[in-house]
C-alpha cells in the first residue's frame, strides 16, 4: 500500500493518498486558489505549478491561481490524470520535489479557508433514490400513488438554481413564503415550520457535450470530474403548496450547501459496484450495464444548539435506482447539453432498514414520529440554531477516500 515517507497521515484520513481531492481556498495572506487535500494538509497548486513543476505537462500556472477549477478541468482528462499521478509519485516518494518545497507548498487545513470550487453553470436535481420516491408519494398522495407511472422508466429531474448553492460553513436563515395552513382556504405568509435537509451526492461536470448530441450511457464518465456532498435544502410546507402544476421552486431554491472537496472520479472507480435490478427493462438509450453504482456510506448528524451531535442517518450511495449513466443520458437525449461546472444531484438518497432515510421528512413522517434525540428533546423538522452535518466515505481493503463534510447551521428567519 502506497504510503508517504515524509508526510504522515493517519490510516483513517478522509484525504489519503488514494483520494487527493481539489478544492479552493484561501489563507490569511493570499487570495483563493486551487489546493489538493492530503492527509492533514493542503497542496497548494498554484505555489507548486509557480515553480515550474508542472510546465511540462502543459498545465499552465493560471489554472491553478483561479479562484475556481474550471479552468483546469477545461484542460481534459488526460491533464488531470498527469496531473494526479505526479502527486501520487511525489507523496509517495523520499525527497521527492514536493517533500523539498514542503515549507511553502503544504498548508494546514485549520489555516485555510474553503471557498465554492466551482463556477456552477447549471444545477440539476434528480429524485434518484427508489426508497426516497416511494415514502415522499406515499406521503404527499397515499400509498396507491407512491410511484407515479413514469418513475421506472426515466431518471425524474427538475433544473434547480446555480446562484443559491453555497459552501459548507455557511449559515442558511430559515426561508420564509406561502404556506397553506392544514384546513384553512387560503394560504399564509409564513417561516417555514418544515424545513429539511436531503442527503445527496453530486456530479461536478468536467467535459462540455455539444448542443443537439446526446451522451450515450458508455460515454457518461468521460464528462464526469468527481463527487461532492451535496445537501439540498427543502421547505417542505411551501413545498407542497406550491408543487402542482410545475414542480419545486422556492421550497427548494433557497439554498442547497456542498463539501469543499472534489473527490475525482478516478479516486472512485474501485469502488464501483452493482446497482439495483431495473424493472421494467429501461429504453435502450437508458440501458447500462453493471457496475454502475458507487459503494459510499453516508452519515447525517444534527447538532441542536444546546445539545450533543447525533446521527440521525445511515446510509450508502449504492442503492440509488438510476446512476449517473444514465441520469446523463437522460439528461442529454433531447440535444440538452452540459457544460464545465454544471452540478447534477443525485436525490435524496434513502435505503430501506430504519433510519437510512435521507431527509427530515422520512425520518419522522412527517412529523407524526418525531426523532428521539438523546438530550431529551424531539426533532420533527430541523429547528433554529440545528448544526446539520453529512460525511461520506468508500473504505475497502486499505484503501480510505473520504469526503469531508458539509455542515450548516440554521439561523432563525429574518
Ligand atoms: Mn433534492
Amino acid at each position: 500500500m502506497p504510503q508517504s515517507p515524509w508526510l504522515n497521515i493517519t490510516d483513517n484520513s478522509d484525504f489519503s493518498i488514494y483520494n487527493l481531492p481539489y478544492g479552493v481556498f484561501s489563507t490569511a495572506t493570499r487570495r483563493p486558489r486551487v489546493g489538493v487535500a492530503i492527509g492533514e494538509y493542503i497542496i497548494d497548486m498554484a505555489a507548486v505549478a509557480g515553480r515550474g513543476k508542472f510546465h511540462d505537462l502543459k498545465v499552465p500556472l493560471e489554472v491553478f491561481e483561479a479562484s475556481s477549477l474550471n479552468a483546469f478541468m477545461h484542460l481534459g482528462r488526460a491533464r488531470w490524470k498527469a496531473v494526479r499521478q505526479r502527486l501520487i509519485q511525489w507523496v509517495s516518494q523520499e525527497n521527492s520535489p514536493l517533500e523539498q518545497l514542503k515549507g511553502e507548498c503544504l498548508i494546514r487545513q485549520s489555516e485555510a479557508r474553503m471557498h465554492l470550487p466551482v463556477q456552477i453553470g447549471d444545477y440539476t436535481d434528480f429524485y434518484a433514490s427508489e426508497e426516497h420516491a416511494t415514502n415522499v408519494g406515499t406521503m404527499f398522495r397515499g400509498k396507491e400513488n407512491a410511484l407515479v407511472s413514469n418513475w421506472k422508466h426515466m431518471p425524474i429531474a427538475y433544473h434547480g438554481r446555480a446562484s443559491s448553492i453555497v459552501i459548507s460553513a455557511t449559515d442558511i436563515h430559515r426561508p420564509k413564503g406561502q404556506i397553506m395552513p392544514k384546513d384553512a382556504e387560503t394560504p399564509a405568509f409564513a417561516a417555514s415550520q418544515k424545513l429539511d435537509f436531503e442527503l445527496e451526492m453530486a456530479a461536478v461536470i468536467g467535459k462540455d457535450s455539444e448542443l443537439g448530441h446526446p451522451v450515450l450511457t458508455e460515454e457518461a464518465e468521460d464528462h464526469i470530474f468527481g463527487f461532492v456532498l451535496f445537501n439540498d435544502w427543502s421547505a417542505r410546507d411551501i413545498q407542497r403548496w406550491e408543487y402542482v402544476p410545475l414542480g419545486p421552486f422556492l421550497g427548494k431554491n433557497f439554498a442547497s450547501s456542498i463539501s469543499p472537496w472534489i473527490v475525482p472520479l478516478e479516486a472512485l472507480q474501485a469502488f464501483q459496484t452493482d446497482g439495483p435490478e431495473q424493472h421494467p427493462v429501461p429504453l435502450p438509450y437508458l440501458q447500462k450495464n453493471n457496475p454502475r453504482n458507487f459503494d459510499i456510506q453516508l452519515e447525517v448528524s444534527l447538532q441542536p444548539e444546546q445539545g450533543e451531535k447525533q446521527i440521525i442517518s445511515r446510509t450508502n450511495f449504492k442503492h440509488m435506482y438510476w446512476s449517473i449513466h444514465q441520469q446523463i443520458a437522460h439528461h442529454t437525449v433531447n440535444g440538452c447539453n452540459l457544460r464545465v461546472g454544471d452540478l447534477l444531484a443525485s436525490g435524496t438518497i434513502s435505503g430501506k432498514a430504519t433510519g437510512s432515510q435521507g431527509s427530515m421528512l422520512e425520518l419522522s413522517w412527517n412529523g407524526e414520529q418525531p426523532l428521539q434525540m438523546n438530550s431529551g428533546i424531539h426533532r420533527s423538522f430541523v429547528e433554529d440554531g440545528d448544526t446539520i452535518c453529512m460525511t461520506g466515505f468508500a473504505r475497502k481493503e486499505n484503501i480510505h477516500i473520504g469526503f469531508g463534510e458539509v455542515k450548516t447551521k440554521i439561523l432563525p428567519a429574518l
